[in-house]
């Protein structure tokens, strides 16, 4: 069986920057995804398509398959008083916030100095060049409802 539309993948794979720096990983088989679906980051589903199980395989995904490049745009200063007056804010705190398109949008604390707050709504991982190690453990027919709803069922997947 292959990966294609509509199947099952269960992989183990270790993701890691250019500097080798690990950002996340999973070797236990319990990552599954379904193929086709946007489950996963473009560049590393077009790649893992026509692959069967056995196969490992290095990918490296560049921003615009990943998560986009940087947009200075995205960094802004804000007042402290923005926050809530007990909130205790701190670099690399993390909130959601409402972006451009009204689509909720992670923002990162960047820097404090004094009143001063610079947030930016970049994804963590924008600019970053992902270099998965993949390895496929298993491939199966997503099941009707798995389809249906865009994502795993059972042991692995989610729950209802
Ligand atoms: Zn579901």
């Amino acid at each position: 069986m292959q990966i294609e539309n509509n199947k099952i993948v269960v992989m183990n794979y270790t993701l890691t920057t250019d500097d080798g720096e690990v950002l996340d990983q999973s070797d236990d088989g319990s990552f599954a995804y379904l193929h086709g679906a946007d489950n996963i980051i473009r560049g590393l589903e077009d790649a893992l398509a026509g692959k069967t199980v056995g196969d490992k395989m290095n990918v490296k995904v560049l921003p615009a398959e990943g998560y986009g490049e940087r947009n200075d745009e995205m960094v802004q200063v804000v007042g402290k008083e923005m926050f809530e007056a007990d909130a205790e804010i701190e670099v690399g705190m993390q909130f959601h916030a409402e972006g451009p398109e009204g689509h909720p949008i992670m923002i990162t604390v960047a820097a404090i100095e004094g009143d001063d707050v610079t947030i930016d709504g970049n994804h963590p991982l924008a600019g970053v060049n992902l270099n998965f190690d993949v390895s496929i453990i298993e491939i199966r027919d997503a099941s009707e409802e798995e389809i249906a709803h865009g994502h795993v069922h059972g042991p692995d997947g989610h729950h209802h």
